[in-house]
C-alpha cells in the first residue's frame, strides 16, 4: 500500500482538521443524511458535543464542515437549504459553500454538482474512487475542528476508498439505525465493515424511535423502541441517543429553505468567496 496522498495531506494533515466522523447506516431510509446534517449544525452552533476534547484553547464556536459523498442520492444541499447552489474554483481549489453568514459551517457535496435535484449519478468504482479523492484533497477547508461525512447506505466503493484515503488521519464513526431496522443483517454488515477496517465507532443512534403526538406529547412507540440500545449492548458498542419521528423536522428543513430564499434576495454570500485559504 502507498503512502498517504500528499494532496489530502495538505487539506486535512498536520491539524488543520481536528475530527473526522464518518456518519454510517446498513440501509438507506433511515435518517442517516438527517442525523449528519443535525450533527454539522449543532455543532458549529452549540460548540464541542459534551464529551468531546479539543486541543484547541480558544472559546470561539468551532468550524464544521460537511462532506456529502452519498453520490445514490445527495441530500444534504437540500437539508441546509442550499439546493441550487454550485461549487466555486479557485486557484486554490473548490471552495465549499457556507451554510451560515460567519461560516462555521462549510458544506461540499456531490449534489452541488448535478444539474437538477433529480438527476442521478451512475457511476463506476474508479471515477467514484476519484471523485472521493477528489473531493478530500481539492477543497479548501481551512481549518476545521470536525469533518462530519455522509455516506451513501451501506457498506460499498466509496467507504473502502474513503477509508484507505482517510486512515492516516484517525477517523471515527457513527452508525444509524431505525428501531425496525435494527436486526437486520446489513447493519451487522456495516459493523463487520468497521471492524475489519480498523474503524473505531463512537456509537450508535436510534432515528425514528417513536413518534411524540404535537397535541399531547405522548410518545407512541410506532415501530418499536430500544433496539438500538439493545444492539449497541449486544455489540459492545456506545448507545448515544434515540430521536423520535418530527414531523417538525420537515418544517425545519422548509425554514432552512427560506431562509436560503432569503439570503439570496439580500444578497448575502452563501459562500467564501476571497479566493484564498485562511491559514
Ligand atoms: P438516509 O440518509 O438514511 O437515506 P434521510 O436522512 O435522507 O435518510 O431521511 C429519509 C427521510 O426521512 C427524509 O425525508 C427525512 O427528512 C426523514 N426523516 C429522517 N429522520 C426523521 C425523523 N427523526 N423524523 C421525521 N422524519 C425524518
Amino acid at each position: 500500500q502507498q503512502g498517504p496522498d500528499p494532496k489530502i495531506v495538505r487539506r486535512l494533515g498536520n491539524g488543520r482538521v481536528k475530527n473526522i466522523i464518518i456518519v454510517l447506516s446498513g440501509k438507506g431510509g433511515v435518517g442517516k443524511s438527517s442525523v449528519a446534517a443535525q450533527l454539522a449544525l449543532s455543532i458549529s452552533e452549540t460548540g464541542m458535543p459534551p464529551s468531546a476534547t479539543s486541543s484547541s484553547t480558544s472559546t470561539a464556536l468551532p468550524k464544521v464542515g460537511i462532506l456529502d459523498v452519498d453520490l445514490t442520492g445527495p441530500s444534504i444541499p437540500r437539508m441546509l437549504g442550499l439546493d441550487g447552489q454550485q461549487i466555486l474554483q479557485s486557484s486554490d481549489g473548490w471552495v465549499p459553500v457556507y451554510a451560515d453568514r460567519e461560516q462555521r459551517l462549510a458544506v461540499m457535496s456531490v449534489g452541488f454538482l448535478l444539474k437538477s435535484r433529480n438527476e442521478s449519478v451512475v457511476w463506476r468504482g474508479p471515477k467514484k474512487n476519484a471523485m472521493i479523492k477528489q473531493f478530500l484533497g481539492d477543497v479548501r477547508w481551512g481549518e476545521l475542528d470536525y469533518l462530519i461525512i455522509d455516506t451513501p447506505p451501506g457498506t460499498s466503493d466509496e467507504h473502502i476508498s474513503l477509508l484507505e484515503y482517510l486512515r492516516p488521519f484517525s477517523p471515527t464513526a457513527v452508525l444509524v439505525t431505525t428501531p425496525q431496522a435494527v436486526s437486520l443483517a446489513d447493519n451487522l454488515r456495516s459493523l463487520d465493515f468497521t471492524r475489519k477496517v480498523g474503524l473505531p465507532l463512537v456509537g450508535l443512534i436510534e432515528n425514528m424511535s417513536g413518534y411524540v403526538c404535537p397535541h399531547c406529547e405522548e410518545c407512541t412507540n410506532v415501530w418499536g423502541r430500544g433496539g438500538g440500545e439493545a444492539l449497541a449492548a449486544r455489540e459492545g458498542l456506545k448507545f448515544l441517543g434515540r430521536i423520535p419521528i418530527d414531523p417538525g423536522l420537515v418544517r425545519v428543513l422548509d425554514d432552512a429553505k427560506e431562509e436560503a430564499i432569503k439570503r439570496a434576495k439580500e444578497g448575502a454570500p452563501a459562500r467564501g468567496d476571497d479566493g484564498k485559504e485562511t491559514d
